[in-house]
């Protein structure tokens, strides 16, 4: 019998995930991706216009998120990650002016809400207790109820974190993949909930190291290899077809399709994936004044969400962009601009040089219906698995779902040996 090859699709963190695991266990790897770089959604990139380096868009992991921890530990980028050191988040709200900075505690009883200085301004005690909803929420709840009672803790925790996390409006967002995100994080306690946000840039340090540890194991990467179909017998895939040529498969190979959710759609239409996605839209400013400190700051009742500055670039990100789609880019930049300047204490008219970015399929739409069409890693085919954010996770589309995915899906490739 000839050497097996694992093959992977794609090289997102889920392609590169579930490379990681196999060329660690000794399978030999190839990883084919269509664009001519590795990291799909997650990635920086040398921007002309503005003259540096910048990231697609924002990211912020906590230190709660497990396969993130393994992913950075085994690719030896623990180091390129920073952050405040504790379970600090600091707000701003537009409306008034008003600043603080959630605090929690380490452990995992949530002490911070009973006191009433660490708790956000004009919260009562009692409305914390809207955790419930979500605590007892079942497969087909929505956020909804959360919504419909629009509180200061609505507006001032409930809906930035439903949009930050979930990248999806709260009447429709489900409530069971919001329950999971808060019990991996704040229901684990604070210990679990530091921020953490790559010193350099997302590929510095989800991409460059990982690819770094493959080089050394011997893991080939295909770029411009965009898969158009495949050749079946039977059960199995026999053979790949790029735009570039086809590989033959050995009767032993192995194929790991790390690919979207909605090219998994024209690949494959009897696999089950997510059909709705959501936009998420970064605004980069490059300013000419370095602000006080690095970090990140979420901003409510305004168009931004959260502000993330890194040396001389402050970068915006506004989730669920479609619901902004009318406002033409030029407004928007200014509309943001003006928010941000106030937090920054630069002047609101000058705006710096600035770049806008859509990524129109950022994540699934985290609604209970798109969840449910969400594929688990073992498709019943003889020499397939699935990896992506958009496979039955538990969790929405994040780096941390990525990840685990890939890890599940070089196991179920590892288990059919
Ligand atoms: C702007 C933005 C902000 C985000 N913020 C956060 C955040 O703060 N925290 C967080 O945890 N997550 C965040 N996410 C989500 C996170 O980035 C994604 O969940 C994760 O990167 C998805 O990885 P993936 O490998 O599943 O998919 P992808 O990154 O989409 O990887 C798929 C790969 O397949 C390649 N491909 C596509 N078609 C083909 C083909 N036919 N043949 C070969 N290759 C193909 C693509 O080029 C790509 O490289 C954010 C996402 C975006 C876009």
């Amino acid at each position: 019998m000839t050497d097996r090859h694992v093959h992977i699709v794609g090289a997102g963190l889920a392609g590169l995930s579930a490379a990681l695991q196999l060329s660690l266990s000794g399978e030999k790897v190839i990883v084919y991706e269509a664009a001519p770089f590795a990291g799909g959604r997650c990635r920086s990139f040398l921007d002309r216009e503005l003259g540096c380096r910048i990231d697609n868009g924002n990211h912020l992991v906590l230190s709660g998120n497990v396969a993130v921890r393994d992913y950075l530990y085994l690719t030896n980028a623990t180091e390129t990650m920073a952050g405040p050191g504790s379970p600090v988040f600091p707000f701003y709200d537009i409306t008034d002016g008003a600043q603080w900075i959630i605090r929690m505690n380490r452990g995992s009883f949530p002490w911070w809400i009973f006191d009433k200085k660490r708790r956000i301004p004009g919260t009562t005690l009692a409305q914390y207790l809207s955790v419930l909803r979500i605590l007892l929420a079942r497969r087909n709840d929505t956020t909804k109820g959360l919504a419909s009672n629009k509180n200061i803790l609505y507006s001032r925790f409930w809906e930035p974190l439903i949009i930050g996390a979930l990248n999806t409006e709260p009447d429709i967002a489900s409530a069971k993949l919001l329950r999971n995100v808060l019990s991996q994080s704040f229901g684990a306690g604070g210990n679990a909930c530091v921020p953490l946000i790559p010193k350099l840039g997302l590929s510095e340090t989800f991409v460059a190291p990982c690819l770094n540890v493959l080089r050394q194991n011997g893991v080939e990467m295909k770029y411009y290899h965009r898969l158009r179909s495949m050749l079946w017998e039977g059960d199995c895939v026999r053979e790949l077809a790029f735009n570039n040529g086809k590989v033959e498969l050995n009767p032993n190979d192995w194929v790991i399709l790390a690919l979207p959710a909605w090219f998994m759609r024209e690949l494959l239409p009897e696999v089950p994936a997510p059909t709705d996605f959501r936009s998420i839209l970064n605004t980069h400013f490059r300013l000419d004044e370095m602000p006080v400190s690095n970090g990140f700051t979420g901003i409510v009742s305004g168009y931004s969400e959260w502000l993330f500055v890194r040396d001389n670039i402050a970068s915006v990100t506004i989730s669920c962009a479609e619901r902004f789609k009318k406002i033409p880019s030029r407004d928007m930049a200014a509309f943001v601009w003006a928010e941000i300047a106030t937090v920054l204490d630069l002047d609101p008219k000058k705006i710096p040089p600035h770049r806008i970015f859509l990524e129109k399929y950022a994540t699934l739409a985290a609604t209970p219906q798109q969840d449910a069409q969400r594929s688990s890693a073992y498709t019943g085919w003889k020499n397939i698995s699935l990896a992506g954010e958009w496979t039955a996770t538990g969790l929405p589309s994040t780096i941390e779902g990525a990840l685990r995915s890939g890890v599940k899906a070089a196991q179920v490739a590892l288990r059919w040996k």
